[in-house]
């Protein structure tokens, strides 16, 4: 018999989701907040995080302004979140950023290879720490970290890109061993191409050129990539940690 009330399946949760203003992180935020859950976007982008807080409702969602190459501004996110809402359930490592195409090794700037690993690699660190650092107490939570397909393959981007992405499920594999024993599940989720302002901007193609086919010629979206953090979020994925879930259609399996 169908039931009258929805199913939600974040209900009672509390859940931070870096880069939250845009892209794939806003329409996580958007399916959090559908199932139930009290969401806080963390990003640099003032304006976009406030406008999907207004559309969203600010009684469900809320915005901190936080750089999660900085230390303290990743500490007081967290702090100021357990200050809101009393806890944290669902830390969402999403924000990223990725370097010049086509670069050559022997052009590679330091500088900018330090500053793709400092946000996508340092910045995750950093929210893994600190949610961490909540989570033990209460014995409860889930990190996911919005890795890449580059986590496993080479040669599709650059090298700061790739050596990030690799490293950030090397690092949730071993945080989720760490973590075990305190219910803390960590856990990665390694999109395909999806057509988000990181990605247009990166191929300098418009959102209906169709670059995005992979084996079931179909071109993802950032809904493929926010069901796969609604399941590792829940308790449906509640056996389910160290894992790195592949959502490319099919993509790296040729
Ligand atoms: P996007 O550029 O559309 O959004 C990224 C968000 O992160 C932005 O809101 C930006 O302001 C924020 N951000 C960047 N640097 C930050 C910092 N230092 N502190 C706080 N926030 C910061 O990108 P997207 O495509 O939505 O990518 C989201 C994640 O998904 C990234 O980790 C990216 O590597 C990954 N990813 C994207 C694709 C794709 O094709 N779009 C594929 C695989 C993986």
């Amino acid at each position: 018999m169908a039931s009258s009330t929805p199913n939600l399946r974040l209900e009672n949760k509390v859940a931070i989701v870096t880069g939250g203003a845009q892209g794939i992180g806003e329409c996580i935020v958007r399916s959090f907040v559908k199932h139930g859950a009290k969401v806080v976007i963390v990003d640099v982008k003032d304006d976009l995080g406030e406008l999907v807080c207004q559309d969203l409702g600010v009684e469900f969602v809320s915005f901190i302004h936080c750089d999660v190459t900085h230390e303290s501004d990743v500490e007081n996110a967290i702090n100021t979140t357990i200050a809101r809402h009393g806890q944290l359930d669902i830390m969402v490592n999403n924000a990223g950023i990725i370097d010049e195409p086509n670069l050559s090794i022997l052009d590679n700037d330091k500088a900018a290879f330090e500053r793709v690993i400092s946000v996508n690699l340092i910045g995750v660190f950093l929210g893994t720490k600190h949610a961490a650092r909540v989570m033990i107490p209460r014995c409860s939570g889930s990190i996911i970290t919005t890795a890449s397909v580059s986590s496993v393959t080479g040669g599709c981007t650059t090298h700061a890109y790739t050596s990030s992405k690799h490293g950030v499920v090397g690092l949730a594999k071993n945080v989720a061993a760490e973590l075990g024993k305190y219910q803390i599940r960590v856990n990665c989720i390694s999109p395909y191409a999806i057509p988000t302002p990181m990605s247009l901007n990166f191929i300098g193609m418009d959102e209906n050129t169709n670059v995005y086919s992979n084996l079931t010629g179909k071109t993802l979206g950032p809904q493929d990539i926010a069901n796969a953090a609604l399941f590792l979020a829940s308790d449906e994925s509640g056996y389910i940690s160290g894992h790195n879930l592949i959502v490319d259609g099919g993509y790296t399996v040729l």
